[in-house]
């Protein structure tokens, strides 16, 4: 087996491992190592505790794309803080007991700042890992290389629509590609922690099935303001494979 191929097989088990948060970390009923359910005689506080799920790769993996520190940093200190907050306001919260965090992102309003944040903070993390690889994987190809024709016209306008999309958002924020319940495709940014899910808060809606993080601190220490450099560096690793399989889910 070529390393490549090793690689992509190996990034296509790690983003499994991590796909199951996003989709069972919230059922009440699920056994999931990454939900530990709270104990009920404590009575009818917070039920579900959120977990940061374990990251695919070395820090170091994706090289020279992403640096390693940044890795770290991100995933270590930025990531676990979005995490422990929204298990902190999850506790002053009581409603959204014993929710899934897609759940969560549907129902916050705009006047839940610490739910609005960390909620999203926290999805919005856990998806982006799930979209790397290192060294990066082969363009899309089936279903969702043709739902990328039809919504763009080929590949190549989708990642410069992509591009412009991470590269305007003023401030901190993300740029996503989102799927309808049709599976038609789109390109949406949001500011600060906000994802597409949130339905009372985002006007642009839909199931994000890729998001590229554009906050300073995703690049700052080895691109400085050279947002667009690092842009570029997270397309060169997008996991289409994972993107293909969320896409097949919506
Ligand atoms: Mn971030």
């Amino acid at each position: 087996m070529d390393k490549r191929k090793f690689l992509k097989i190996s990034g296509a088990a790690a983003a499994g491992i991590m796909v199951s948060p996003l989709i069972s970390c919230g059922n009440a009923s699920s056994n999931s190592s990454e939900m530990i359910k709270g104990d009920s005689a404590a009575g009818p506080s917070i039920m579900t505790e959120f977990k940061q799920a374990t990251l695919g790769f070395d820090y170091a993996a994706l090289e020279p794309h992403i640096d390693a520190k940044t890795m770290e940093i991100h995933f270590s200190q930025h990531h676990a803080g979005y995490v422990r907050k929204l298990n902190n306001a999850l506790t002053e919260s009581p409603e959204f007991e014993a929710n899934n965090i897609e759940n969560v992102l549907a129902r916050v309003v705009a006047g839940q700042t610490g739910i609005r944040n960390n909620a999203g903070g926290h999805y919005n993390h856990s998806l982006f890992w799930e979209c790397l690889t290192p060294g990066g994987s082969e363009k899309p190809n089936g279903k969702l290389a043709e739902a990328i024709s039809s919504g763009f016209g080929s590949q190549e306008k989708f990642e410069d629509a992509f591009f412009k999309s991470a590269k305007t958002r003023f401030g901190s924020g993300w740029a996503w590609l989102t799927a309808d319940k049709e599976g038609k495709l789109a390109i949406s940014s949001t500011p600060n922690q906000d994802n597409p899910m949130m339905k009372n808060i985002v006007k642009e809606g839909g199931t994000p099935i890729l998001g590229i993080d554009v906050w300073e601190h995703a690049y700052y220490l080895k691109y400085q303001n050279m947002r667009g450099d690092y842009i570029n560096a997270f397309m060169d690793i997008v996991n289409w494979d994972t993107v293909a399989a969320k896409y097949a889910l919506v």
